[in-house]
Order: C-alpha cells, then sequence, then structure tokens
C-alpha cells in the first residue's frame, strides 16, 4: 500500500485551500504541505467559477458593521455571529492581500479606487469584481502563487475516507485514491484541511463543478461529526435554461444582472417580481427563487418551464460592455441577453450548511480543520452573492495560519485505527468487478426527487417520499459493481463513488428538511410558512449512526446582536 506522511494536508485547491497552503508555508516554510484534489490544480471546483465578485466593506459611507448586519438578515440569524463577523473583518484583509501580494487586478472607478458593484440582498454596492468573471482571475493568481512554492501537488487523487488514529487522539490521516492508477494511498497528517467544497450538485438543475459531490461533508458524516444547517440549500434564481441534453442548462447568469436593474417576466409578459417584494429583483436569492417557482407552478411557465430574464432597456451596448461574459454565454446557447429575453430557472447553487467549525478553524475531531463550502454557521439560512468566494478565501488563510501555528515537525504522527482503514478500503473496493447497475438512472432519479420534494418548496408529504426514495437509491447505489473491475482513471468506478457520497448527503438535507418546522431563509415550508420566533432560534444538527441519520437542534447564540437590534449606528431623528 502506498503512504506518505506530511505535515499538513489539504483537501481541495480552490479559494479555501489555496489560501490555507499559502498562508500555511508563509507562516512556517519549513513545514511539509501537501495539496490533494480531485482534478488539477488551477483548473477545478468552484472558486474558478465565480463569475459576480467578492463582498467587502471598503468604500466610504459603507462599514463593516454594515456589511454584518446585511449577512445576519440575510442568513435569517442563524449564523454563527463570531464566524460572520470575522468573515467581514477579514475580507478588507484578503482583498488586499489578493491585488497587492498575489496580483490580482479587479476593475477600478475612473478615480482609480476599486469599482464595487451592486448585489442582492444588500444595502450597499460592496462587491469587487473583475468584469463577470472574477473567479478566473482570482483561482490563477493563487495557482500561480503555489506553483512557485515549495508544495506538493496530488493531482487527480480523490479523498476517500477520514481515517481516526488507532489512540482515539483525533484524525490520523486520510485514505485517498490516485485516479490515475486507480490506487490507494494513506496520507498521515499532522492536521488536515477539509476545504472539498461541498457542492449541491444532487439536483436537476444545478450551477457547481462536476467534480465536486459533496465528498468532504460524506466523510465528515461517516467519521460522526455533525453537520450543522444541511436543509439551507441555496438556489440561485437564475439558471439558464438552455434545453435537455446540454450542461449548459442550469450553469448560472450572475446576480449582478438583477442588480444592476434587470427585469424578470413571466409567459405573460408581466415583471412580477414586485408582487412578492419590495425590492423586486433585487430581493434576495431565496425569495426570488420562491417567487418564480410560484409563477411557474401558477401556469405563467415560459416554454421551458422556466421564465425570463430582460436586459435590453438598460441598453444593449452597456449590457454587453458591462457582462460581456454573461452576453457570450448565453450567444453560445443562441440566445439575445443584450438584447432580448433569456429563460431561466432556480438553479441549486450553494450548501449554506456543512461541517460545524470554530473561528481557528478546528472541528470537533483534534487535527481535522475546515474552511469554506464544506463548513456551516458563516451564512445562517442563507448565503449573500459575493460572500462564498470571501468565505471560503478568508477561512482558508486563516486556518492556513492556525495549523502552521499548531504543527510541530518532529511530533510523531499519530498511528491510524486498522479497523477504519480496511472498512474505508472495503468500502471503496466494494464496487470493483461487481455486477453493473444502472448509474444514469439512480442520477436520474435523485436528481428529480430532490427537485421535486427537496427542493425550493417542501412540505413534509414530499419530504417523507423523498426520504423513502433517497434510502431505495442508497441501496441501488450500493448495488452497482464496475464489472471489468478495471482501476486506472475509471470514470465509472469514479461516478459510483460520488453518488454513494451525493445519496448519504442528500439524505441529510432531508432530514434535516424534515425536522424543521419553519420557513426560513433559503428553507421552505409550505406547511410551516412563517418564521419561528427569531429571538430563540435554533439550528440543525445531523450525524450519522450506523445506516441512520439522526438530526439535533441547538440554540443560536447570539454573541453580537440580538434580533431586532443592528450594529449599524442609526441616524438621529
Ligand atoms: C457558477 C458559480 C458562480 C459563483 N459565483 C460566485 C460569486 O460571484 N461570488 C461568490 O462569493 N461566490 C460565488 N460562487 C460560490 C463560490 O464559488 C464558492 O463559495 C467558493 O468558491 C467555494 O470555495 P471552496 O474553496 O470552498 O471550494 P471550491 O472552490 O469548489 O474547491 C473545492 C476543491 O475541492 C476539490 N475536491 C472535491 N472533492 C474532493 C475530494 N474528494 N478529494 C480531493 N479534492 C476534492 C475540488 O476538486 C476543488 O479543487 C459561485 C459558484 C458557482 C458554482
Amino acid at each position: 500500500m502506498n503512504r506518505l506522511d506530511t505535515d499538513i494536508l489539504i483537501l481541495g485547491a480552490g479559494g479555501a485551500g489555496l489560501f490555507a497552503a499559502l498562508h500555511a508555508k508563509q507562516a512556517a516554510p519549513d513545514l511539509d504541505v501537501t495539496i490533494a484534489v480531485k482534478g488539477l490544480l488551477g483548473k477545478c471546483g468552484c472558486t474558478r467559477m465565480v463569475q459576480g465578485g467578492y463582498n467587502v466593506a471598503l468604500a466610504p459611507g459603507d462599514s463593516i458593521e454594515r456589511h454584518f448586519m446585511d449577512t445576519i438578515e440575510g442568513g435569517a440569524w442563524l449564523n454563527e455571529q463570531d464566524l460572520a463577523w470575522l468573515l467581514v473583518t477579514q475580507a478588507p484583509v484578503r482583498i488586499r492581500e489578493l491585488e497587492t501580494e498575489l496580483g490580482c487586478f479587479f476593475d477600478r472607478n475612473p478615480d482609480g479606487t476599486i469599482h464595487q458593484k451592486a448585489f442582492a440582498g444588500q444595502t450597499f454596492d460592496r462587491t469587487v469584481h473583475k468584469g463577470d468573471l472574477t473567479g478566473i482571475e482570482i483561482i490563477n493568481r493563487l495557482a500561480e502563487q503555489t506553483w512557485r512554492r515549495d508544495v506538493r501537488r496530488l493531482e487527480d487523487h480523490r479523498a476517500l475516507d477520514l481515517l481516526p488514529a488507532a489512540d482515539g487522539s483525533g484524525l490520523a490521516g486520510v485514505l485517498m485514491l490516485d485516479m490515475r492508477t486507480g490506487e490507494p494511498l494513506i496520507v498521515r497528517a499532522h492536521a488536515t484541511l477539509l476545504a472539498a467544497g461541498g457542492g449541491p450538485t444532487m439536483y436537476k438543475y444545478h450551477t457547481p463543478s462536476g467534480d465536486k459531490s459533496c465528498d468532504g461533508m460524506a466523510m465528515v458524516l461517516r467519521a460522526g461529526l455533525p453537520l450543522r444547517d444541511m436543509e439551507m440549500v441555496q438556489f440561485h434564481p437564475t439558471g439558464l435554461l438552455a434545453g435537455e441534453g446540454t450542461r449548459m442548462t442550469g450553469t448560472v447568469l450572475e446576480e449582478g444582472l438583477r442588480g444592476s436593474g434587470g427585469w424578470l417576466t413571466d409567459a405573460a409578459g408581466r415583471r412580477f417580481m414586485f408582487d412578492y417584494d419590495a425590492r423586486g429583483e433585487r430581493a434576495t436569492r431565496d425569495i426570488v427563487s420562491r417567487s418564480i417557482m410560484d409563477r411557474v407552478r401558477n401556469g405563467f411557465a415560459s416554454p421551458h418551464g422556466g421564465v425570463f430574464i430582460e436586459m435590453a432597456h438598460l441598453g444593449p451596448d452597456n449590457v454587453r460592455r458591462e457582462f460581456k461574459g454573461m452576453v457570450e454565454r448565453c450567444a453560445d446557447c443562441g440566445f439575445d441577453l443584450a438584447g432580448g429575453r433569456v429563460e431561466v430557472i432556480p438553479t441549486a447553487h450553494y450548501m449554506m450548511g456543512g461541517v460545524v467549525f470554530a473561528s481557528d478553524c478546528t472541528t470537533p475531531l483534534p487535527r481535522l480543520y475546515a474552511a469554506g463550502e464544506d463548513t456551516g454557521g458563516v451564512h445562517g439560512a442563507n448565503r449573500l452573492g459575493g460572500n462564498g468566494v470571501a468565505n471560503s478565501t478568508v477561512f482558508g488563510g486563516l486556518a492556513g495560519d492556525a495549523m502552521a501555528g499548531r504543527v510541530r515537525r518532529r511530533d510523531a504522527l499519530p498511528d491510524i485505527m486498522p479497523a477504519a482503514l480496511e472498512q474505508a478500503m472495503t468500502r471503496a473496493l466494494a464496487p470493483l468487478g461487481g455486477t453493473a447497475g444502472d448509474l444514469p438512472a439512480i442520477r436520474r432519479k435523485l436528481y428529480e426527487v430532490m427537485w421535486d420534494d427537496v427542493g425550493i418548496l417542501r412540505n413534509a408529504e414530499g419530504l417523507t417520499r423523498a426520504q423513502s426514495a433517497l434510502e431505495v437509491l442508497a441501496d441501488d447505489t450500493a448495488r452497482c459493481g464496475v464489472p471489468d473491475g478495471e482501476r486506472r482513471y475509471n470514470l465509472t468506478w469514479m461516478d459510483r463513488l460520488n453518488l454513494e457520497n451525493l445519496v448519504l448527503v442528500s439524505r441529510a438535507v432531508c432530514a434535516a428538511a424534515q425536522a424543521r418546522h419553519d420557513s426560513r431563509g433559503a428553507h421552505f415550508r409550505e406547511d410551516f410558512p412563517t418564521a419561528s420566533e427569531l429571538s430563540s432560534s435554533r439550528y440543525t444538527l445531523v450525524r450519522a449512526s450506523e445506516e441512520t441519520l439522526n438530526v439535533d437542534t441547538e440554540a443560536v447564540n447570539f454573541t453580537r446582536v440580538r434580533p431586532g437590534q443592528t450594529l449599524v449606528p442609526q441616524a438621529a431623528e
């Protein structure tokens, strides 16, 4: 069996993973740092796909407090407030680092200050961007800086399972799979960062990159750790509807389109958002997504089952200039965003829930750290557009600092618990040589179940139906083998492992949604359509034990501000 010992192991090479590597190397250059990533470094994950931009309070008139309050209000008061505070206070630090140390160029105003655009759900225009394809700028610069440093790269390596220490002292390492050779690799580390980026790719319409299949969250569940806020899945209101059979369907048309004044209209040509919210198209993502689905259900659907986004009233030339990437994306699919109208549907975009973690990115399992979209608590019930990449870069950097500060090279690495290793190996290798199953059919069924019954509008009946269907899908997936037994770059095997993780995490989403008997942020129950009392808010925690998932709730700790209060100084009467 191949083995590797390293000081710091980072799982994932998005904004969180790469920032962690750079910070760890800067803080402790002598440490041996390894990044393991399911794809190619710099080419996979969602940070590269960031379009609209990065929220940060920089401009005169804006403030950290204001960004914080927008984040808490947007999160429907479920946020872990100290984490949200770290997000907003560290975002300006990270943006300066990105520009002045790492070489990013963001768009500027004529006076040379950084341009900040409007994003929905915010009381100030604070989204820093590079055109409308901001993530490429960020991830390219982060990747270049990582390549320059002495960081070991394990590309096309997927993490399979967390391996506890034999002495019960915490995490000892991770079982990895070299996808090129199909050979397992045991990596032991003094500190491991989980930064695999969540990713709700279990829905019929979804935006995240194909390499993401909730592997990190599934590993956490199998390791017995809790995931919080799993019912909170964000749907971006404007996923492209490009028809069946193209992966362009579900990809996102960025928030700035609505932020800058774009209209949503229905099949009758009616601009409907003001019927639902005084902010119209600039309402938060949850509200806009629900409103679209309501319109669709009430018989006003566009030909492919969604609604339209229209920009022409802002001047086609302006739209072409300001939203070049989006205009080109639509043109590639035969649509004219600048001058015409384009069909859109809400699309699963982001998971607010994830592993429970603390301000220093530690988790309840010693030696396991977490950052980015794998974590829960920062965004509460709903993430503001622009707070996602801020989250991954802020906490990735903090995790790198924390791990570098704690790891001592000369300490002995813990031994791995043999039974856990054996169990993880058996699980991963089990499909090889087994009888073929219909993986595409399982995936299609998963898409349907999650979209229809655990999607934007939920109720007890649908969730119960989904729970049973997901249990069946878990069994069906477990029975699917990979008959040829070929290990080298076997995509059927990878698909099978992906589906196993996706179904497990889908079950966690469903269980948390069943347990929440109110409507908050991204979670809407038709049978409990209002929010419960904010001052006694509770968040959900899902844990796996054997074959079952258990859900507990815990009271939100309002450490900085209570519902009804604000940290933003109010103008004198
Ligand atoms: C289309 C799109 C547009 C977006 N636009 C914005 C925006 O404008 N503003 C904003 O704030 N946010 C935006 N987001 C959200 C934002 O991309 C994410 O919040 C953020 O980038 C997540 O960073 P991360 O480092 O946690 O994960 P990612 O950047 O997704 O990185 C995860 C990494 O983990 C790796 N990985 C996954 N599984 C494994 C495994 N088993 N083993 C090893 N490695 C693994 C992946 O290959 C990848 O390298 C957008 C997302 C999408 C999909």
